[in-house]
């Protein structure tokens, strides 16, 4: 196919706006799907995004539309992961673009995730095309949603399209407005061999990664011997294809053109996100701009409740890496936790969704540590280290000073609820750095804070302040000197090395006293009366106390209540069988939600 007849696009939207419902009616319409085949919304594969309403991993599809102007035109839709964590996937794929739906729906107007995409399109230089969805809705406010549009991200509204992508209305409208807004590629003049950006890769059981990419200059065929120019890796070129969505193998793809190969490659880590493949027999002289590796932005400590399914979740990462570049892992051993992995993520979500994939993919029960961001310890020897567990930092003594991530958030939010989410991102030590009207009803509100702020509940407290209206888009902004210090737990006066944090000095003691009050409902009694403390090095800063136990474990229950004691006798005598719980050197049992009492902690 010429160029001139190729368009690339992508959907940028907030989660839940429609993007795809979208998707799903332009494959639909286009034929690249028929009814029969179609399952609803084809593009979002994985189950587990399926179930949280998100998608994290992007996949492209290839339509022929037939435009009014009588022409047959190629129409590739390169999908993007709808979340922060996601963002460099996001911007690469966003470059394999020359323009992106910009999908708003009509009932909600502007949203924290549309201000974040609309500006990550606009920084690549796509052509955004507007869509209000979802006008079959009463609430549908298209004029309003539009001039929000217009007045934050300074886009024109007047031709937006107005869809509603679960009736099927404006469809085609959307598909010519594809045709004749998004420019079509064009190869850089003096290039003629290879150069193709790989905008994503996948791990397939039987034929090992499969590379998705899109070609820049010069063209493809299968029997070529390829490099991957970040790593100088070569590999002979098996199957190259076009997604219909359905793999759909050709001969070759030149400028323009997206499309998958698989060429034996092992694990996604060798081809990754941002690289440019190039020939091996003929090698472009630069790489597509823009590579960078991604980098673990928050770290956990992820153990097997029972020591002896080590292997078992050391297999499972193993396995959940070859799909994942992104996921780091290396041997941890604790003292009270004993034998696990310490495991780097891109953000939150990202941990979230590898946690449950091994808990109920690979069946595996399993106790996790605080997530902890990427400190920069500064030494009084003059050098730098990263600390990405507390566990690891370096004596008091030789510290000069030590540096924590900041990212800089939006919250949008119907006006009502700016207090609260001011005084929950004071709590947080965010700095306040402005305030935005939408709308005379919503608001944006703009701080920056240490990411270590947010690896607890911010998001929940966001949601739950805001009676669920909030949205929130962070992105890092670099690293700041702070006053932190390690907040380490001692129970019985053992100190429990997974429980130490880092905080700040100055919410320190508050932190110790609710972690000591949580701890205390949860660390069963002994027989002897034992201390929960939390200290600063030797110092204690909290304490409470557990009352020894009486000998009779229904002494307490007045005699009443039959069927409860029975069931506490019952856990008492299973008590010993429980896999989720830690003995300790004082023999004392602390129970696996003591440790997600310190994640959520706060
Ligand atoms: P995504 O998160 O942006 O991919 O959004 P989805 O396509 O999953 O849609 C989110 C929800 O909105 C689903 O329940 C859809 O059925 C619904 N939805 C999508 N488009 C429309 C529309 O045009 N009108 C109405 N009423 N609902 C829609
Ligand atoms: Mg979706």
């Amino acid at each position: 196919t010429p160029p001139s007849r190729i368009r690339n696009f992508s959907i940028t939207a907030h989660v839940d706006a429609g993007k795809s419902t979208l998707a799903d009616r332009l494959l639909e319409r286009t034929g690249a799907v028929s009814a029969r085949e179609m399952r609803e919304q084809y593009l979002d594969s994985l189950e587990l995004e399926r179930e949280r309403g998100i998608t994290v991993k992007l996949q492209a599809a290839r339509m022929n539309y037939t435009a009014r102007d009588g022409e047959t035109y190629v129409l590739n839709l390169i999908d993007t992961p709808g979340h922060v964590d996601f963002s460099y996937e996001v911007s690469r794929s966003l470059q394999a673009c020359e323009g992106a739906l910009l999908l708003i729906d009509a009932t909600k107007g502007v949203e924290a995730q549309t201000l974040a995409n609309a500006y990550l399109a606009l920084e690549n230089n796509l052509e955004i095309v507007p869509i209000l969805n979802k006008i079959d809705l009463p609430a549908a406010q298209p004029e309003q949603a539009a001039q929000e549009v217009e007045q934050v991200i300074g886009i024109d509204m007047r031709d937006a399209v107005r869809t509603s992508a679960k009736l099927g209305l404006g469809i085609e409208e959307t598909l010519e407005a594809i045709v004749k807004r998004v420019p079509p590629p064009k190869a850089s003049a003096e290039q003629a061999t290879l150069r193709a950006l790989i905008f994503d890769s996948d791990y397939d059981d039987y034929r090992g990664v499969v590379v998705y990419f899109r070609i820049f200059d010069g063209t493809l065929r299968k029997s070529d011997r390829i490099r991957f120019m970040a790593n100088g890796r070569e590999y002979d070129v098996g199957e190259i294809g076009v997604l219909t969505p359905k793999p759909l193998p050709v001969e070759e793809l030149s400028v323009g053109e997206v499309g998958y190969l698989v060429a034996g490659i092992k694990a996604v880590a060798h081809a990754r996100v941002g690289d440019t493949i190039t020939l091996a027999t003929d090698p472009a002289p630069e790489p597509l701009p823009g590579y960078k590796e991604v980098k673990p932005m928050v770290f956990s400590g992820i153990f097997p409740s029972d020591a002896g399914m080590y292997n078992q979740l050391r297999d499972a990462l193993e396995k959940l890496k070859l799909n994942d570049a992104a996921l780091y892992f290396e041997n941890e051993n604790s003292p009270a936790l004993g034998f696990g992995f310490r495991c780097g993520f891109l953000g939150l979500l990202h941990l979230d969704v590898v946690i449950e994939r091994l808990e109920t993919e690979y069946d595996l029960d399993l106790v996790t540590t605080a997530p902890s961001v990427v400190y920069q310890v500064h030494t009084t020897r003059g050098d730098m280290i990263e600390v990405d567990n507390p566990c690891k930092l370096p004596p008091p003594t030789s510290i000069e000073r030590i540096e924590e991530p900041y990212v800089r958030i939006e919250m949008i939010t119907p006006t009502e609820h700016v207090g609260p989410l001011m005084e929950l991102a004071q709590s947080r030590r965010g700095e306040f750095i402005d305030m935005r009207f939408l709308t005379e009803t919503r608001a944006v509100l703009i701080y920056e804070m240490p990411l270590g702020e947010m690896v607890s509940d911010f998001f929940d407290q966001l949601k739950s302040r805001s009676k669920g209206y909030a949205g929130l888009d962070y992105r890092p902004i670099g690293y700041r000197p702070s006053d932190l210090v390690k907040l380490d737990i001692a129970i019985h006066g053992e100190v429990v090395d997974a429980m130490s944090v880092l905080c700040h000095r100055s919410g320190a003691q508050a932190l110790g006293r609710s972690l000591c009050q949580r701890l205390l409902e949860i660390v069963p009694r002994q027989q002897f009366k034992v201390a929960i403390q939390a200290r600063i090095g030797s110092k204690v800063i909290a304490s409470e106390h557990l009352s020894a136990l009486r000998k009779d474990v229904t002494a307490k229950l007045y005699g009443g209540d039959v069927t409860r004691k029975k069931k506490l006798l019952e856990k008492q005598k299973r008590g010993k069988k429980l896999a989720a719980e830690r003995a300790l050197a004082s023999g004392i049992r602390v129970p696996k939600e003591a440790f997600r009492v310190i994640l959520t902690a706060k």
